[in-house]
């Protein structure tokens, strides 16, 4: 059910008017894409389409959970993601991207493949920073060996300031 196949809408057979297609996204959908941040996941997706003469739009509602490593201590975290996203394709004679939410392809195609879109604004709901919650040490939901570890290469880089103080009158006695 979640070959890539599925999100390729064959608009040439639609009626004008409304359409609407449900996709629930997991694992085996990032595994697609080579670059994917996103590992896992269960992400729902509702596509409502209002189709036209010579344009079909696409108005995109997606929401669910998202598993990728964490920046800091590299485990698997969940992220919860959701938002809406439109993307208006024209009909012509060339493939185009008119701007980021408007590209043009040959009607002879007539079909659009979503996935790689999905993909994007997926990635696109990601915040910048992706830690598990918790400010200090002991808050932290890190994972607690990888903290210890990344504790004791910092002390490495950064000395203990006292033994600077002390290196400094070795230093000048
Ligand atoms: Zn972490």
């Amino acid at each position: 059910v979640n070959n890539l196949e599925t999100y390729i809408i064959p608009f040439s057979g639609l009626k004008a008017g409304a359409h609407q297609f449900t996709f629930r996204i997991d694992k085996s959908f990032f595994e697609h894409f080579e670059y994917s941040q996103v590992a896992d996941g269960q992400v729902d997706v509702t596509v409502d389409l209002e189709k036209e003469e010579r344009m079909l739009v696409f108005y995109f509602t997606i929401s669910g959970t998202v598993i990728l490593p964490c920046d800091r201590c590299n485990d698997p975290m969940e992220l919860e993601i959701s938002g809406k996203e439109q993307l208006v394709v024209k009909l012509g004679d060339h493939f185009e991207e008119e701007s980021e939410v408007v590209v043009i392809i040959p009607e002879a195609e007539n079909k659009v493949d979503l996935g790689p879109y999905i993909y994007e604004y997926i990635h696109l709901m990601l915040p910048i920073r992706r830690v598990h919650p918790g400010d200090t040490e002991e808050e932290s939901r890190c994972n607690p060996d990888v903290l210890k570890k990344l504790k004791e290469l910092s002390e490495q880089h950064n000395p203990d300031p006292r033994w600077e103080a002390l290196n400094k009158l070795r230093d000048k006695s």
